[in-house]
């Protein structure tokens, strides 16, 4: 296993729709593993795998450290069936150091996945767990948390986000920046 660097915005990886995991393959297998220990590293509760530089549809999650247990989820081609009324809740990214804002998701999710084991699931999640996996499923199809935000806000943010641009932002974790 191995710990990755995270890629920060503006990366045009994190740009890019993600395609469809391979089902059993040794590269989906390391990249599972590698993406949880990257993860708890940072430390993280959810990791998608644009944000390691892989445009694979694949999350990472565990939301355990938060409720008093580690419970790691590995979540291939995720797809939501159905979601419930939206509430709002902040949220951070590790691609955008720092930066805390509210969003406004829905509170409960239904969602197909295959595990790693490459088994079909449908599980519904709420709280904590619902609001991760739908921010790291906005990965995987380009978009950030702070696409989500309202206009103001985000013009407010703009010179922070110039700042993570340019390099300019501290990081407890590995951070590659997008080349010039
Ligand atoms: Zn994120």
């Amino acid at each position: 296993m191995a710990i990755l660097p995270i890629r920060t915005f503006p990366d045009p990886v994190l740009r890019r729709a993600c395609e469809e995991a391979e089902p059993g393959t040794e590269r989906i297998r390391r990249l599972a593993a590698d993406m949880l220990e990257t993860m708890y590293a940072a430390p993280g509760i959810g990791l998608a795998a644009p944000q390691v530089g892989e445009n694979i549809r694949m999350i990472a999650v565990d939301v355990g450290g938060t409720l008093g247990s580690s419970d790691p989820h590995i979540l291939l081609n995720p797809k939501i069936t159905a979601s419930s009324d939206s509430v709002a809740f902040e949220e951070g990214c590790l691609s955008l150091p720092h930066i805390r804002e509210e969003v406004t998701r829905p509170s409960t999710v239904r969602i197909e996945y295959y595990d790693e084991n490459w088994n079909l699931r449908e599980e519904e999640y709420d709280g904590i767990r619902a609001r991760v996996i739908q921010h790291e499923y906005d990965h995987l199809d380009g978009k950030l948390f702070v696409d989500k935000i309202n206009p103001i806000r985000r013009k407010l943010l703009t010179p922070r986000l110039n700042a993570i641009s340019r390099g300019k932002v501290e990081s407890e974790y590995t951070i590659v920046y997008p080349k010039k």
